[in-house]
């Protein structure tokens, strides 16, 4: 299995030199089975250099969406694929608490973007599960809702052993009613080999950006240690956190983790970073 990062920015996109190493696409990371089957986790601006490397064949996309919110939507239109005559491509939104599944299709109106929906060549479904656990080939697929403002779905894949967290846009500790306990989040990721997690926010946000939807990143380094995981992976950089701040957050992470003697490796998201399993 192979999962590569396409974008790890929360929010907005952030080009410009001091965020080049890290980089400035919105949420989109792909995993590619050991089967070559695609797995796509949400759609921000990062998904249109993905869809240009995924027209060289024809074989299905699953794209899991997390919510509706712009960032994680926004760069379906730019999604290469989607205009590939019959090209199978299964989209999973996100359980959001106003159930609008064809938010990523509303955006392609016209009034916002000038391609409609109408135009997409793709064989395009709509998957809503009614489990909280399926499969994708060979790989099993669990949910989870995350604490977010207006909700949404954070995800487990597992595939030959391996198992991979891909948990954003959520606030572990929130002050609103939460859809999911500290506790059950550590269930959720245990032993997995890559937790991918929101730490948009560091302690000197609070209390300010408390209830906004995105966790501190000592929060999330918490959590991997609860649950056992080998990496973290710090996503959903803040716009204002540049790439030496980053490198930073990184270094505070692992030494936090060095100190208790923790195995768990941390590292800061980056756009083209692989990992291989
Ligand atoms: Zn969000």
């Amino acid at each position: 299995m192979q999962v590569t990062f396409y974008g790890v920015r929360g929010s907005i996109p952030t080009p410009g030199e001091d965020f080049v190493r890290y980089g400035g696409n919105t949420a989109c990371t792909y995993i590619k089975l050991d089967d070559g089957t695609h797995i796509v986790l949400d759609s921000g601006t990062g998904i249109r250099l993905l869809g240009k490397r995924l027209l060289s064949d024809a074989s299905p996309i699953h794209i899991l969406l997390s919510h509706n919110h712009w960032d994680h939507i926004q760069g379906f239109p730019f999604f290469a694929p989607i205009y590939q005559k019959d090209r199978p491509i299964y989209v999973t939104p996100g359980e959001t608490d106003e159930l609008r599944p064809e938010a990523f299709l509303e955006q392609m109106s016209g009034s916002f973007f000038p391609v409609p929906r109408e135009a997409i060549q793709a064989k395009l479904s709509l998957h809503q599960p009614s489990q909280n656990s399926w499969s994708i080939s060979t790989a099993k697929i669990t949910r989870l809702k995350m604490n977010h403002p207006g909700g949404g779905s954070c995800y487990c894949i597992e595939d030959s052993g391996v198992k991979i967290a891909y948990v954003t846009d959520n606030e572990l500790y929130p002050p609103y009613a939460k859809n999911t306990d500290f506790l059950d989040f550590v269930t959720f990721v245990k032993h997995a080999d890559l937790l991918i997690h929101d730490a948009q926010y560091v302690i000197e946000d609070m209390p300010a950006k408390s209830g906004w939807g995105h966790s501190v990143a000592e929060e999330a380094i918490k959590l991997a240690l609860a649950a056992n995981v080998k990496t973290l992976a710090l996503y959903s950089h803040d716009p204002e956190r540049n790439d030496a701040m980053v490198d930073e957050l990184v270094e505070h992470a692992n030494e936090i983790i060095a100190i208790g003697g923790g195995t768990t490796s941390c590292v800061g998201a980056r756009e083209s970073q692989t990992f291989t399993f």
